[in-house]
This record gives structure tokens, sequence and C-alpha cells, in this order.
């Protein structure tokens, strides 16, 4: 089965084409500066270079007509016709309380997402363009929506209540929904199949660094907790987003700098994090590591309070789960920044983790960090969400009847 996966962003659109029988990835791409001047759609073919053609892009149901163009394309396609896309699966960010599960999309499912929009009132809108789009161009064929909450829906009231008057979350469903659950749920069942263990027999703390990230226990199998929060704002201290912070901070700044809370919100989403405290360095980690071997003291800090903030979430979740079988670091900078683990490393010591320092060199491959006879197994595994979500794709499609899923 060929499964076109989607993730679509206000501008953006990321698509990979999957063949579920061989999990390969026969093309994927980008478009990008959608609605917006300037334009242009970037398309790989597996095995082959990049192509990229900056063509005009109106709105989202042009660049999937572009997609399917390239998909077909003689030269840089990969399939005769549409008719080898057998489903679509969708990356959606917010499924509120509504969804605990990948669903199939039908009229239904489409107007409870849209009930979800002020949840996520940049991803959610975006996500349901994208829908539309495909369903205009691929009428007849079935679409899958996974969600980034689900794998979360699983925590208990304990650590999704918020401690707020009751009545917000009873009104608003204000609570902790937790985020990158897709990531979760694949490198968790993966790290139980590398250590050969039964997941229900398990106690893994899953760290998906990347620009976003966020931590989670995944007992036996279910999270039962996960850092980020109503928003993807709460937790670790990001690529820009802030992490944890004293609620009254935001008043504050508004009344010291004359903005508003919303401008401060702003701010704690896209100028803070490692960027902010590196004194804008960067949100990268490639540059802050450049930049704290040369010297810069703020790039410095940033890591240290960066691996320190990890540090102290899997010890919080150490005690949620009341112990931990593996600590999993997955996601760019955890697949790769051999610095970041080894900053976060020395906080993880005591539970017998015995991280051998030239394994923690190796990066982007599946590898087990501790040597043998350590307590806590910490590993590295690349995590794939893409196909995580060609996966659910089929097993929704070939669980359900199709038959007019959009009546
Ligand atoms: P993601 O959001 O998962 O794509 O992660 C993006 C972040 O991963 C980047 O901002 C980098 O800081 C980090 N990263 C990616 N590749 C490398 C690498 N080769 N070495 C160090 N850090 C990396």
């Amino acid at each position: 089965m060929n499964v076109l996966v989607i993730n679509c962003g206000s501008s953006s659109l990321k698509y990979q084409l999957i063949n579920s029988d061989s999990e390969e990835v026969l093309a994927k791409g980008l478009c990008e500066r959608i609605g917006i001047d300037g334009s242009a759609i970037v398309h790989q073919p597996a095995g082959g270079e990049k192509v990229k053609s900056e063509t005009d892009m109106p709105n989202h149901t042009k660049a999937v007509q572009l997609v399917i163009e390239k998909l077909t394309d003689p030269q840089v396609g990969v399939i005769a016709s549409l008719d080898e896309i057998d489903a679509v699966g969708h990356r959606i960010v917010h499924g509120g309380e509504k969804f605990a599960t990948s669903v199939v999309l039908t009229k239904e499912v489409l107007e409870a997402i849209e009930q979800c929009n002020d949840l996520a009132p940049l991803h959610n809108p975006a996500n349901l363009i994208g829908i539309n789009s495909c369903r205009e161009i691929m009428p007849n064929v079935p679409m899958v929506g996974v969600f980034d909450t689900a794998f979360h829906q699983t925590m208990p009231k304990k650590a999704y209540l918020y401690g707020l008057p009751l009545e917000y979350y009873e009104k608003y469903k204000v609570r902790r929904y937790g985020f990158h659950g897709t990531s979760h749920d694949f490198v968790s069942k993966r790290a139980a199949e590398l250590l050969g263990r039964d997941i229900k027999d398990l106690k893994i703390i899953v760290c998906h660094l990347g620009n976003g990230a966020s931590v989670s226990a995944v007992q036996y199998g279910k999270s039962v907790d996960t850092s980020m929060g109503l928003t993807p704002l709460e937790g670790l201290i990001m690529g820009t987003r802030s992490g944890d912070l004293d609620p009254a901070i935001v008043t504050f700044i508004a009344q010291k700098e004359g903005i508003s809370a919303e401008e401060v919100i702003g701010i704690c989403n896209k100028k803070s994090g490692v960027l902010g405290l590196s004194g804008g360095v960067s949100s990268d980690f490639r540059d802050l590591g450049e930049a704290a071997q040369a010297g810069n003291e703020a790039a410095q800090t940033a890591l240290e309070t960066y691996g320190y903030r990890v540090g102290k979430y899997i010890g919080a979740y150490v005690a949620a789960m009341n112990g931990v079988d593996a600590i999993v670091f997955t996601a760019g900078v955890g697949e790769n920044n051999a610095q970041a683990r080894a900053e976060i490393g020395k906080y993880i010591g005591y539970l017998g983790t015995n991280i051998d320092p030239e394994k923690n060199k190796l990066r982007g491959e599946e590898v087990i960090l501790s040597d043998e006879g350590a307590k806590v197994t910490v590993m590295v595994i690349p995590t794939n969400e893409e196909l995580a979500i060609a996966r659910e794709t089929v097993r929704l499609v070939q669980q359900g009847n199709m038959c007019c899923a959009y009546a």
C-alpha cells in the first residue's frame, strides 16, 4: 500500500510517500511559502537529488496539486498516477480530549477537529486546510488523522490537571495535553523491541529533544506524564521556547516593557529558550556548541541550563513511575548532539546509567549508550513520525469500512 503522509502548516506542507509493505520512503518533499511571494516546492525521489521548483502557490490546494504532479512526473516521479496513492495520513496537532487515538477522517470527525481549533489556533486550522485540499484533489482516497496529543490521553487526572480553579477545566478544558505523542509512542515501542522486552513490563522515559522538546513517562506502554501542557510552551527549555515559567512573569514583563500579555507570550514562544538565553547566538545546538567552545559564556550557560532542566524532568518522571528501566534520547538534538546528552548525563548517573563517553559520541543511529550491567539503559533511537503516521493509516484503513467515509 502507498501512503501519502502530509504535515501541513499555515504556509508550508511537508510530504512523504511511503510504501507500507517495505516501509520505504519512495519520495519526500516540502512546499514552502504557500500563499506568500516566492513559494517553492522541493521534491526528492528515493535515491535521487533534491529538485527545487519555484512555482506560484496561492493556496494549499495548489500545493497538493503540485505534490501530485511531482509524484507522477515522468522524470522525478515515483508513481504512474494518482490511483497508486492508496491512503493519506495527516498529522494533526491538537485532538483535545476528543481523540485518544488516530481516526478515519469523516465529516463528523472533521467537525470535531474544528472544535479543537481554539486549543491550537496556529496549527489545527492549517491541518484542516491541508485535509480539505487533499479531499478536493483525491475525493475517493481514504484519509486518516494522527494526533500529536492522542498518545498522552492516558495521563491520569493528577498529571493533567493544573492547580487552578476546577471550573476552568470544566468550562474551557484548560488542562495539560502534551504533544509529540506520535514520537513518544514510536520511540518507546522501539525501545522495548531493542531491549527484547514486552513494553507492558517497562518504565521508559523518552526525551524528544528537537527544536521543540518534551519528555514523557511511559509506564507499561502508556503515557502517564509529559512535559508540554495546554500548549507546547510548557516544560523544557527549547530552541526558542521558554518552557516552565512563573506565570506572574508574563504581566510583570508586559508592564515593564509596555507591551501586551500576548506579545510577551510571543516572546516566550519565539525569542526565548536557548536562543534567548544565549543572548541571541542561535536556537541551533550546533551553533551554540561552537560558540560555547569559542568562549561565549552565555552560549555555555544556555547549554548548561538546558541540560539541567531535562535532568530535573527525568528525575521527576522516575518519581512519577516509582522507577525507570530505560531513558531514550530522540529528535534532532537527542539523536545527534553528544554535548547536550553529556550535559544531561550529569544529572542521571545516580540511577546507574553508566553512559559510555565513547558511545555517546555516535550520532543519528540506534545505539545503547550504557555499558553492560547498567541498572538503567540509556539509548538513542531516531524518531520517525512519518512512518508512525503511515503505520497508523494502514492499520485504520485495513480495519475499517472506508466506503462513503465522507458521506
Ligand atoms: P528537530 O526539530 O528534531 O529537527 O531538531 C532540530 C535541532 O537538532 C537543530 O536545531 C539542531 O540544534 C539539532 N541538530 C540537528 N542535527 C544536528 C547535528 N548533526 N549535530 C548537533 N545538533 C544537531
